[in-house]
């Protein structure tokens, strides 16, 4: 039986994860200090990028037979994709581990109640946006009804794992109406990729994301028909399942030749910004290049000049999260933080590895509860040591992630975290009000 799954798995492996791309990696390890995983484990080279690319290689030729231990060295890894731009041979490793989760989850018996759990997740929840708003609905009800607040007096959140339980208590109040939006005509147009959780469980952030691009007159578009960007299934060994949501959304936004396709989640603009890769097709290409996230449209458009500058004689302090697939993908981290330097009232400070992940990275702080909370753990030392007012974040993730990580401290009386949009739209409007 076990040599039996190991042949099925090798036969996966050599039929979803390219040869040439493991070929690339020439052991030269400089990715392990990058590696979140690799320092959490005490340097453990089966948790690094190298060890892991091994491992593909050794699974693929037949030399290491599939065991529990290999898959967990899969398991552990965030896709963070921290490793990338350390590494010297532009090995993408993104791609890599993707292939390797398709392939594992081709080959790999599964019990009926994962089944049952991927069906609900990928082809209900993240597969139609309706389903979504339906289910989030229901959250802004349990929050709107009172029935939160006797929920957690009786301590009724106790029989939920403690993950869960720590993602209720930070939940944002949810909007029960969506808010009425009216399209303004202005001088530049531009799409909105709205995503799934922003538009459901952060509609008001969504909302200050198209009033701060009218202020610098610009026209949004939201097309409709826009679907989940499938990162989630592409990231856990879903990928028929991503192609077919990249696909709905290229058609969704196919009518008008927009110049950019913003949007205000790193997770999502990371896979956007890879359908073409994804796809192999030259429109899904096309529709990749004009992905754009709101830090580098904002700065494009201007708003830089339209702050005042030196700014830095506040005792407000923020600083910022990188969203892992902004930086590490997209290689966004500077925009954000000229916005934050020039944003009025504050005084912009880095903290200890902003870079590293949160330990959020999609749903692995529910599937590696004990990993992330220690990559948390980490991450709340540097903010310790700044001390900020704010934590800013570009990512529905890890804004909930250091959320929690702020709470675990019970240093909710000190900072909050907060989406770079709400961030700048307040700060926006008290300079305009002259507080
Ligand atoms: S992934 Fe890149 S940095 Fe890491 S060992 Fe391979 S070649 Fe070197
Ligand atoms: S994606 Fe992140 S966790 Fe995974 S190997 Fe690369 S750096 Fe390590």
């Amino acid at each position: 039986m076990a040599s039996l799954l190991a042949e099925r798995m090798q036969e996966s492996f050599q039929e979803h994860v390219q040869e040439d791309l493991l070929m690339d990696c020439m052991r030269c390890g400089f990715c392990l200090p990058a590696c979140p995983t690799y320092i959490m484990t005490g340097q453990d080279e089966t948790h690094s990028p190298r060890g892991r690319i091994a491992l593909m290689k050794a699974v693929r030729d037949g030399v290491v037979k599939w065991d529990g231990s290999i898959e967990e060295a899969f398991d552990v890894c965030l896709g963070c994709r921290a490793c990338e731009p350390a590494c010297p041979a532009g090995v993408q490793y993104g791609t890599l581990i993707e292939e390797t989760r398709h392939a594992i989850q081709e080959a790999k018996p599964t019990s009926l109640k994962e089944k049952v759990i991927r069906k609900v997740t990928f082809d209900g929840l993240f597969a139609d946006q309706k389903v979504m708003a339906g289910t989030v609905k229901l959250i802004a009800l349990y929050q709107a009804t009172g029935i939160q607040k006797v929920a957690r007096k009786i301590g009724f959140m106790d029989l939920f794992s403690t993950q869960l339980k720590e993602m209720e208590a930070v939940l944002p109040k949810i909007a029960l109406k969506k808010p009425k939006r009216e399209t303004t005509a202005l001088s530049t147009k531009v799409a909105f990729f709205t995503g799934c959780l922003m538009e459901t469980m952060f509609q008001q952030t969504n909302q200050r994301t198209i009033e701060l691009l009218n202020m610098l007159d610009v026209e949004v578009e939201i097309p409709p028909g826009q679907q989940c960007c499938g990162a989630l299934h592409g990231h856990s060994g879903e990928v028929p399942k991503a192609k077919r949501n990249a696909e709905k959304n290229i058609r969704a936004f196919h009518h008008n030749d927009y110049d950019f396709i913003v949007q205000n989640a790193g997770g999502c603009g990371a896979f956007l910004s890879e359908y073409g890769k994804l796809l192999g097709t030259e429109e899904a290409a096309r529709f990749s290049e004009k992905i754009i996230d709101i830090s580098s449209l904002l700065v494009k458009l201007g708003l830089l000049e339209k702050l005042p500058q030196n700014n830095n004689d506040s005792s407000a302090i923020v600083t910022y999260q990188d969203s892992c697939h902004l930086r590490n993908v997209n290689g966004v981290w500077r925009e954000p933080r000229a916005l934050l330097q020039a944003a009025p009232g504050y005084k912009f400070q880095e903290m200890p590895n902003a870079a590293g992940c949160c330990g959020s990275a999609g749903i692995y702080n529910i599937l590696q509860p004990e990993m992330s909370a220690q990559i948390l753990k980490q991450k709340m030392k540097g903010v310790i040591e700044v001390a900020p007012m704010k934590i800013v974040t570009s990512n529905p993730g890890c804004l909930l992630q250091m959320k929690v990580g702020i709470e675990k401290e019970g240093l909710s009386e000190q900072m909050e975290a907060v989406h770079i949009v709400d961030f700048l739209y307040e700060s926006m409007i008290n300079y305009k009000k002259g507080v």
